[in-house]
């Protein structure tokens, strides 16, 4: 794997593709630096090497027209106070603008192009614009991981024009070996947490996961289906009936592939959707009429924390509660600190995709495992066995 540490940039213009779609509020600040925070090693590295940096990302959906609200141009500032350096600014992606801006780029300096996605071509992927692109640069460096699992222009058709001139940012590269940590060459006993709302989300990584680990905790909202599926009475508890068949195969893959399957025996049950519903633990198999399961109990929360103890790699997705409302949160929260104990014991623990990343910075929780991934989607596609296609388009 070809990372930035490869080549030297000195007297070199790279060519990178960050993620800046960060969100911003009415006036258009920004509320949250920390994907411009998370490319900053790589920009640097550019920089103290002797080169330049092109920057180019999308923010938001523009859907191919130019759209002022999503501009780059909104966040040119915090950029440069983040990177330390007075950012310059191409009102194009492409074209004469672009091409003028990159070419009188000096070392030392760095040039934000205005949003890719103001031109359709970037999300169909096509070559003629990757070209163009491509052109600004003389080497390509992708650390973007949140589109990692999209082939556009930016991400992985403008890979060719630069045969062995392409590369992957500290960003990217950490997230490719922190999954192949767990999916690949993780020390046993491996442990995957799933959680979240619905199996139908979840059931390709379960699938492919079932191959990797040794044991399987599931918690969240899925539990019901499998308890349904099983027989036994779930109450209200969010249950999607068409997928209890499919239920009863991952417990038979599983027990095939001798991946134990630890599902919760209790749950603090509610009478409401609602933080101040009234509440009950009960045993899993027994919620009553008018009651939903939206915690795990405390026998359960024993039973995982035992399992996670006893695991030397970890993957954690997905919540195992309603952890937006205080008092179903404890479930989450418990499992949180069981996997900050294993990791402080030795384990390599992967937290990612999208609400569990959530959860963990809620709660604090993002010191204590050893990696969070940044890509909602990409990481899910990771974990789905798919080789993403930035990954498959810098090997080429
Ligand atoms: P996901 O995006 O699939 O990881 O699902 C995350 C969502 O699952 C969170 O918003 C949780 O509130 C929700 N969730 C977790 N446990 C339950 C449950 N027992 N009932 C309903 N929703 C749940």
């Amino acid at each position: 794997m070809r990372t930035i540490d490869d080549f030297d940039f000195e007297n070199k213009k790279a060519l990178i593709r960050v993620d800046f779609n960060v969100p911003l509020d009415s006036e258009f600040h920004v509320t949250d630096t920390s994907r411009i925070e998370a490319a900053k090693p790589s920009i640097l590295k550019v920089l103290e090497d002797g080169g330049s940096a092109i920057l180019m990302s999308h923010l938001g959906r523009p859907k191919g027209k130019n759209n002022p609200e999503m501009s780059l141009a909104h966040i040119c500032e915090k950029v440069s106070e983040i990177i330390g350096v007075q950012v310059k600014f191409a009102k194009d992606s492409v074209g004469d603008e672009a091409g003028k801006a990159a070419s009188s780029l000096e070392n030392g300096e760095v040039l934000l192009l205005e949003n890719l996605r103001f031109h359709p071509e970037e999300e169909s992927g096509d070559e003629a614009f990757a070209k163009q692109l491509a052109a600004l640069g003389d080497i390509y460096i992708n650390d973007a991981f949140g589109t990692a699992h999209r082939a556009h222009a930016s991400t992985t058709i403008i890979a060719k024009f630069f045969t062995d001139r392409k590369c992957f940012g500290y960003l990217l590269a950490k997230e490719i070996k922190a999954i192949e940590k767990v999916m690949q060459t993780g020390e046993k006993p491996v442990t995957a947490i799933l959680g979240g709302a619905k199996v139908s989300s979840k059931i390709t990584i379960i699938e492919n996961i079932l191959d990797k680990v040794d044991h399987l905790i599931i918690g969240g909202g899925m539990t019901y289906t499998f308890v349904k599926a099983q027989g036994g009475s779930v109450g209200d508890s969010i249950c999607e009936d068409d997928k209890m068949e499919l239920a009863l195969e991952i417990l038979k893959q599983a027990e095939a592939k001798g991946v134990q399957v630890h599902l919760p025996v209790d749950v603090l049950a509610a009478d409401a959707f609602e933080n101040a519903a009234n509440t009950q633990f009960v045993s899993v198999g027994s919620i009553p009429k008018g009651w939903q399961g939206l915690d795990a109990g405390p026998q359960t929360l024993e039973n995982f924390k035992e399992v996670i103890l006893g695991s030397k790699t970890i993957l954690w997705n997905g919540p195992v509660g309603v952890f937006e409302m205080e008092n179903f949160a404890k479930g989450t929260i418990s499992v949180g600190n069981a996997i900050d104990e294993a990791t402080q014991n030795g384990a390599f623990s992967l937290v990612g995709g999208g609400d569990s990343v959530a959860a963990v910075k809620q709660f604090g929780f993002q010191n204590k495992v050893s990696y969070v991934s940044t890509g909602g989607g990409a990481m899910l596609e990771s974990l789905e066995v798919r080789t993403l296609p930035v990954i498959a388009a810098i090997f080429d």
